[in-house]
């Protein structure tokens, strides 16, 4: 068993984040440039730590597997990212932003760690407008907002459609500052395949170069992973295809506990699949909702176009199950809102697996200019991808993989259950328990590289003053024969089947089976067949190539092999908890009216996964959470 301490400051919850910072371990500004620091990834969260740490004075080296930094996933995040300022003046507060996103997350996030996000957001705006992020304004020249679920204030910052864009030049930018200062070497294209642990402690990792297939290792005295979501398990999401969970998951194999891996968002605005060869779906911004009207036809099997459907003959479903809240209702709420019209036939478009998001209200009411300013470049793309004018028709949208809460398990310093093994960002599990709130990741991502991070692994390197270490340690030497071997083994099996068939497959059966709603049968059934077509896998997959210069297939077949043993673990969570909480809607724990029903009594905890060898089950740790400053209640958007 593992010792989960999430190491909680005491004290009041407003005091605890300031009494920590005060009570931490400082390493003296001479002696930073003496620890080196392996940082793994260059989105918002690995971006913004890599450049916060080098401009503290540490030894960086930074990886991604892109040709450059500014590629990072994050780049496609669209919508906005919460603070709570209260430019608004409409009730907002620290503590508001606070209780939005634990009742948004069903309870099962830690109160501290998501109080000091909520503290923090503040100072990461004025970081970014300090970096030059390019925020939308009021006319005055105040920075404007907008509303995105979950929530009943204005607080969403936001450049257009492309936040995430604009944020993460922001951090890339300050990378780059440092990179051409020699606090950070920075390694693009070059992914990591193991971390090296040596008694105990985290000290390096080992590497594949993607253009020259050179296998080696890199010492540091800590790690810090912020490598990304894993919600392409699914295949099909709203993910960047790259996206993958291999650090995290080696990882995990070396020691890391894995927490609520089975909690998945699935985004209520995607634009629809549209075949059976599509490999990417793509989002329609939460921010969308802020105008855009949610419908369907009242009739089941109604297939006339929507501007033939009469007012009375339309179900504003969301504004009708809830009025307070109505089309931004948060993304769990609205996804399976749209699942249960589909269900009952009255989905629209050719799958009839769609609902209509609709603008002609806003239209008529704030004129097409307004609506192209807010939104003009997601209207552009959805036009370009549906061949549809969405200021003439309605758009369909869909329910999709986008986004995942799970992730390794981390304490209030963001350390993982590895001593020095740090983890941020989507990587970790921390701030957004079942169910996250539109334009919290992007929140969290800057909080935990700009803001946490910095000051945390100080006292690590502080208190523990890793011994001097180098790369031909035994430790690092097995770890670059295990991913040398690996790579063989993939290449020599020489199948008939493509990577690509296997994942979507896989795919397939994690969205049947473990998507928007769960049940036990279900969940069994996908335990059967994931081992199967794991074994299926290894004796018939198909890599062709050789490993010593750019080969994309293997770096996919890689990473497709590590979903295959991670979907199985998702499965195992998502069979164990026997409640609905946000995300996971457990069939079996259903309110009268279809509301996901928590079983407080059993399941306020974090499940963190412990890795017990191949084949072996895994085992269940659990943190509880305690409550003491919000009540647990029923969540209710009505
Ligand atoms: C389409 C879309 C729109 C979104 N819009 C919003 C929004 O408006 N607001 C919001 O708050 N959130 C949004 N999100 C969510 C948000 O974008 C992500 O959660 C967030 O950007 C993740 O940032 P990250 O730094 O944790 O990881 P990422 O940006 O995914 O970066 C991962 C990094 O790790 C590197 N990496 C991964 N594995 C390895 C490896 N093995 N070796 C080397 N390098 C590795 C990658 O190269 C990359 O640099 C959106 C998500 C999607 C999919």
């Amino acid at each position: 068993m593992i010792e989960l301490n999430a190491r909680i400051p005491a004290g009041p919850l407003e005091r605890k984040w300031d009494r920590h910072r005060f009570e931490m371990k400082l390493v003296n500004p001479a002696n930073k440039r003496k620890y080196n620091i392996i940082v793994v990834g260059t989105g918002l969260g690995g971006g913004a730590a890599a450049a916060t740490l080098g401009e503290l004075g540490y030894n960086v080296q930074c990886f991604c597997f892109q040709d450059s930094p500014r590629r990072a996933h994050s780049i496609a995040a669209q919508g906005g990212i919460n603070a709570a300022k209260n430019y608004q003046n409409d009730g907002d507060s620290v503590y508001r932003l606070f209780y939005d996103t634990i009742k948004g997350g069903d309870f099962r996030a830690r109160e501290a760690n998501v109080y000091r996000l909520a503290e923090i957001s503040v100072n990461i705006i004025d970081q970014c407008v300090a970096q030059g992020v390019p925020f939308a304004r009021e006319y005055g020249g105040l920075l404007a907002n907008r509303s995105f679920g979950g929530a009943q204030v204005s607080r969403t910052f936001y450049a257009r459609g492309q936040t995430g864009q604009q944020l993460l030049l922001g951090a890339y930018q300050a990378l780059e500052r440092q990179i051409a200062a020699g606090t950070v070497k920075m390694f693009p294209r070059t992914e990591m395949l193991d971390l090296v642990v040596v008694d105990g402690k985290a000290r390096g990792i080992v590497v594949r170069d993607l253009v020259t297939g050179e296998v080696r290792s890199h010492v540091a005295d800590a790690v810090v992973l912020g490598t990304g979501g894993y919600g392409n398990v699914f295949y099909l999401s709203t993910n960047a295809k790259g996206s993958n969970a291999t650090a995290i998951w080696r990882a995990h194999k070396r020691g890391a506990a894995f927490a609520n891996p089975c909690f998945t968002q699935i985004h209520p605005t995607c634009i629809p699949v549209s075949g059976e060869y599509q490999s990417k779906l793509t989002l329609m911004s939460e921010s969308l909702r802020n105008d855009g009207r949610v419908w369907v036809p009242v009739a089941a099997g109604d297939k006339r176009a929507a501007g033939d459907i009469p007012e009375n003959e339309r179900d504003y479903f969301l504004e009708r199950k809830y009025p307070s809240f109505g089309n931004l209702a948060p993304r769990d709420i609205a996804s399976r809102g749209a699942k249960e019209v589909c269900d009952e036939g009255r989905g629209v478009g050719e799958s009839g697996l769609g609902v209509y998001l609709d603008f002609a209200d806003a239209i008529k009411r704030l004129g097409e200019q307004v609506i192209r300013e807010r939104y003009g470049n997601l209207f552009e793309m959805y036009q370009r991808i549906t061949d549809e004018n969405p200021y003439d028709v309605p758009m369909r949208i869909y329910p999709a993989v986008h986004y995942t809460m799970g992730g390794l398990w981390v304490d209030y310093n963001l350390m993982s259950t590895i001593d020095g093994l740090h983890v941020i960002g989507e990587a970790n599990f921390s701030d957004h328990g079942a169910n996250r709130l539109g334009a919290s990741a992007l929140m969290q991502g800057l909080a935990d590289g700009y803001f946490v991070l910095p000051n945390t692994i100080g006292d690590y390197l502080a208190a523990n003053r890793p011994e001097k270490l180098d790369a031909s340690h035994p430790a690092f030497r097995s770890a670059e024969l295990n991913v040398s071997e690996r790579t063989r083994r993939l290449l020599d099996t020489d199948g008939k089947r493509t990577v690509d068939s296997f994942h979507r497959e896989l795919g397939r059966i994690m969205w049947d089976h473990c998507g928007m709603s769960r049940n036990e049968g279900g969940l069994r059934q996908a335990l059967e067949m994931i081992p199967r077509l794991r074994e299926e896998f290894w004796r018939d997959v198909n890599v062709p190539g050789s490993h010593e210069h750019l080969n994309q297939a293997l770096e996919k077949a890689g990473r497709v092999a590590d979903f295959m043993e991670l979907a199985e673990l998702m499965c195992v969570d998502a069979l164990h908890r026997a409640e609905s909480c946000g995300g996971h809607f457990r069939e079996e724990s259903q309110t009268s009216d279809g509301e996901a029903l928590r079983d407080d009594e059993r399941y306020t905890y974090v499940a963190a996964w412990e890795y017990q060898g191949d084949g072996a089950q895994p085992l269940l740790n659990r943190e509880p959470l305690v409550f003491e400053n919000v009540k647990l209640s029923q969540r209710s958007y009505k």
